[in-house]
């Protein structure tokens, strides 16, 4: 499955000093495309020998030379490695050694352009879609820098 899902990241560190909390990424409070597609990606992301760093154990193989995120390959596909309340808050739990295809989903409007696949999740849980006015605020740095 062609996506880039960036949907869960560290949540921003709070500023010393500041006396308003900046907004929040809007995939912090999101979560819907790691519960929507399923997330398949080269078996070589999941073997430390290969310098995969995706834990093998959330991990199910899926055809000859792709393994999949566990729950992803369901009828209402669901990421094992997802914690989240879609809607209200969203993290990935294994955000630093997610598979590539999962860094490679933007969010819509996040540089610019529309994400099909954002859309389409948001859409599928009964979520607005994204708009110009959901990054005001948000800071640079805190946007998924591209792989
Ligand atoms: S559907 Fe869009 S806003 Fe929601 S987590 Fe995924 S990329 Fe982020
Ligand atoms: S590995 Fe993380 S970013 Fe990728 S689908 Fe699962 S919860 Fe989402």
């Amino acid at each position: 499955m062609p996506r880039r899902c960036n949907s869960t990241r560290p949540a921003p560190s709070p500023r010393r000093g500041a006396t308003l909390i900046a907004p929040m990424h809007p995939c912090l409070t999101c979560g819907a495309c790691c519960a929507y597609f399923r997330v398949s990606f080269h078996w070589s992301e999941a073997d430390p020998e290969q310098g995969g760093q995706v834990p093998i154990e959330l991990t199910e193989p899926l055809r000859v030379h792709e393994r999949v995120m566990r729950g992803t390959s369901a009828t209402k596909p669901r990421c094992i490695a997802l914690d989240a309340d879609i809607g209200r808050y969203s993290r990935c739990t294994i955000h630093d050694r997610r598979p590539s295809v999962c860094a490679a989903v933007p969010a819509s409007l996040e540089f610019g352009e529309r994400s099909a696949q954002c859309d389409k999740s948001r859409l599928a849980h009964g979520l607005p879609l994204l708009l110009e006015s959901d990054w005001v605020g948000v800071a640079e740095a805190e946007r998924n820098p591209l792989p």
